[in-house]
C-alpha cells in the first residue's frame, strides 16, 4: 500500500518538529548547565575572596578603642598646654612637592632619601621640566581632565609634541608623603606671608608622618607626631627655653615622667664648618677601625658618625673633637644664655656633645627627650633650632625653633609606667523590656546622653537575664532597667552593677543622681 504523499510530508514535518523540539531542550538544558556552572564559579570566587584576608600594611597599624581614647586624651592634653602658651595649631597635607622635602631634608640625607613615600601624581597639573632644571606648571582645563584613556592619549601625544618641538620634557607631579611636618610648617610660613604678622609665629601641628623604616616596637612607617615651632626675627635663647618649658610641662602633665632632657649646641655657619672639617679630618685617622655605615659619612656627612650605636665604635668617637671646645663667641654665650634661662625655670637637663643634626641650615640648639621602658628606641622628642630654613625653601631670613614629639612612644611608655587614664567607659545600659517600655527607652536614652553620660540602649527586645548578662559584659556601671512597671508608675529602676544595689527613681531623681555620680 502505497502512501499518500500528503501524509509522508506530515509524518516529515512532526519528525523536524520532533527534532526542533528536542534541541531547543538540549539547548536550555546547556544555557541552565552554562548558568549553574558560572554561578558555582561567583560562589567560588566569592569564597574565595571572603577567605583572603585583609591586613594592614607592614609597619602600619589600627588604634581601636579603648586605646585610642588615650591617644585623644594625649592629643588633648597638647592642645591644652601649648594653647597656654600662646601656640595657635596648624593642619597641613599629608603629602606635599617631593621637591619641599628634598630640598629642606637633603637629598644627602641618606636615610630619608631611600625611605620617602613618593609618587607621580597624575592630576590635573602637568610639571614640564625645562632643561635648565626649571620647571613649568601647565594647567590642565577642567574639561581636559584625564577621564579615559583616549584622553590621556590625547594629552601625551600633545606633551610628546611639546617636548620635540620645545626640548621640554613632561613629567607628572612628584609628591611625596610628609615624613617630618618642620618643612611644610615653613612652607605655610612662607607661602602666607606669615613674617607680616606682628610678634613671632607659634604653631603646632599634630598627625601621621610616613618613613619607609625597618619596622620594629616603637618604630613604624606611619608613626605620629605633635610638634611645635616659633617662627620669626628673633632668636633669643629664652624662646628656646619657653619651648622646652612648655615641652616638659606637657610630657609631665601627661604622664609621660620618668624622662631626661639632653642638649647640645652645634654652633652655626661661623663656626661649625671648621668643626666639621676638624671631625672629618680625625675620622679619617681612625677610619680602618669604623664601620661601613660610619666610613661612608665620613664623606657624606660627618657628624652622623657621632649618632652612631655600634657598639665597637663608641671607645673611638668619645675620644673626637667636641663641638662645644669649637663654638664661636656668639654660639657659646646663646648655648650660655639657654642653660641660665633653663636653671632659672627650674628645667632638669643634660648636656650630650654627641646630640647633633646633620643639616647645614640646623643651628646652635639640638635637644631630644628619652623617656624610660623603650628599649632602643627610646627617643620621644627631637628637636632644635633651624634659623636657615625657612630661607632656604626661598622665604626672607628667619629664625626658627621646634620639636617633634613621637605619640605613638610616648603613648607605649606612658601606658608601660601605668600612667594613662583609664577611659570612662560605659554608665548606663538601658535594659527594657516588652514593646510597650521601647519609647520611653528611647526618649530616656537621649536625655542621659545629653546629659553627658556615655549610655547603650539594645536595638532589639532580650530576655531579662540576657539583657543584664550583656550589660555587665559591656561593663556597664548601672542598669536603668524598665519594663511594663515602670511605665505604668512613671519611674525607674537603677541598678548599681557592682554591688546589685537598686533604686526606684523618679526622672528628675534619676537625672540629679546620675549628673552627681558623674562628677565623682
Ligand atoms: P625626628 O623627626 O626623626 O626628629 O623624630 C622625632 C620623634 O619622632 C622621635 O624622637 C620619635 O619619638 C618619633 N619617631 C621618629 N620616627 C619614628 C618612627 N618610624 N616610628 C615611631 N616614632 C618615630
Amino acid at each position: 500500500m502505497t502512501e499518500n504523499p500528503n501524509d509522508q510530508e506530515k509524518a516529515l514535518a512532526k519528525l523536524r518538529e520532533r527534532e526542533l523540539d528536542d534541541q531547543a531542550k538540549a539547548d536550555t538544558k546547556r544555557a541552565q548547565l552554562e548558568q549553574a556552572e558560572a554561578h558555582d564559579l561567583a560562589k567560588a570566587r566569592a569564597i574565595e575572596q571572603a577567605q583572603h584576608r585583609f591586613r594592614a600594611i607592614k609597619g602600619t597599624r589600627d588604634i581601636l578603642p579603648p586605646n585610642s581614647a588615650v591617644w585623644n586624651w594625649f592629643e588633648d592634653t597638647a592642645r591644652e598646654v601649648f594653647e597656654a602658651y600662646n601656640f595657635g595649631e596648624i593642619r597641613l597635607p599629608i603629602f606635599e612637592q617631593t621637591e619641599l622635602f628634598a630640598r629642606s631634608i637633603g637629598l644627602q640625607a641618606d636615610a630619608i632619601n631611600k625611605e620617602m613615600y613618593s609618587f607621580e601624581d597624575r592630576g590635573s597639573d602637568v610639571i614640564v621640566k625645562r632643561s635648565d632644571g626649571g620647571l613649568i606648571v601647565i594647567e590642565v582645563k577642567e574639561s581636559l581632565r584625564l577621564r579615559d584613556n583616549e584622553m590621556r592619549a590625547q594629552l601625551e601625544d600633545l606633551l610628546a609634541r611639546v617636548e620635540r618641538s620645545s626640548g621640554l620634557a613632561a613629567m607628572a607631579e612628584p609628591v611625596t608623603l610628609r615624613p617630618e611636618a618642620t618643612a611644610s610648617v615653613a612652607r605655610a610660613y612662607i607661602e602666607h606671608n606669615m613674617q607680616a604678622l606682628p610678634g613671632n609665629t607659634k604653631l603646632y601641628y599634630m598627625g601621621p608622618m610616613f618613613r619607609r623604616e625597618r619596622p620594629q616596637k616603637g618604630r613604624y612607617r606611619q608613626f605620629y607626631q605633635i610638634g611645635a615651632e616659633v617662627l620669626g626675627q628673633s632668636d633669643a635663647p629664652a624662646i628656646d627655653a619657653e619651648v622646652l618649658e612648655m615641652l616638659l610641662v606637657f610630657f609631665n602633665r601627661a604622664g609621660l615622667t620618668r624622662t631626661t632632657l639632653c642638649i647640645n649646641s652645634i654652633g652655626d655657619k661661623n663656626c661649625r664648618p671648621q668643626y666639621v672639617e676638624l671631625l672629618r679630618q680625625e675620622l679619617q685617622r681612625v677610619k680602618d677601625q669604623l664601620g661601613a655605615d660610619s666610613q661612608r659619612r665620613i664623606e657624606t656627612n660627618p657628624l652622623r658618625v657621632l649618632d652612631s650605636k655600634v657598639p665597637s665604635e663608641q671607645p673611638i668617637i668619645e675620644k673626637l673633637p667636641r663641638i662645644s671646645d669649637h663654638l664661636c663667641d656668639d654660639c657659646r654665650a646663646h648655648f650660655a644664655k639657654l642653660k641660665d634661662e633653663l636653671n632659672l625655670r627650674g628645667i632638669q637637663y643634660e648636656e650630650n656633645w654627641r646630640l647633633v643634626r646633620g643639616l647645614d641650615y640646623y643651628t646652635r640648639t639640638t635637644f631630644e627627650v628619652i623617656a624610660e621602658g623603650l628599649g632602643s628606641q627610646n627617643a620621644v622628642c627631637g628637636g632644635g633650632r633651624y634659623d636657615g630654613l625657612v630661607e632656604l625653601l626661598g622665604g626672607p631670613p628667619t629664625k626658627g625653633i621646634g620639636f617633634a614629639i613621637g605619640t605613638d612612644r610616648s603613648i607605649l611608655s606612658i601606658e608601660e609606667t601605668g600612667n594613662a587614664p583609664a577611659p570612662d567607659g560605659l554608665s548606663v545600659y538601658v535594659a527594657w523590656m516588652g514593646l510597650a517600655s521601647y519609647p520611653t527607652a528611647v526618649w530616656i536614652t537621649r536625655k542621659l546622653r545629653d546629659a553627658g553620660l556615655t549610655v547603650e540602649l539594645p536595638p532589639e527586645e532580650m530576655k531579662f537575664k540576657k539583657s543584664l548578662g550583656l550589660a555587665d559584659k559591656l561593663g556597664a556601671r548601672y542598669a536603668l532597667i524598665l519594663g511594663e512597671d515602670e511605665v505604668a508608675s512613671r519611674t525607674f529602676t537603677l541598678k548599681r552593677l557592682a554591688d546589685a544595689e537598686q533604686k526606684k527613681l523618679t526622672e528628675a531623681e534619676l537625672l540629679e543622681y546620675l549628673e552627681s555620680e558623674r562628677r565623682r
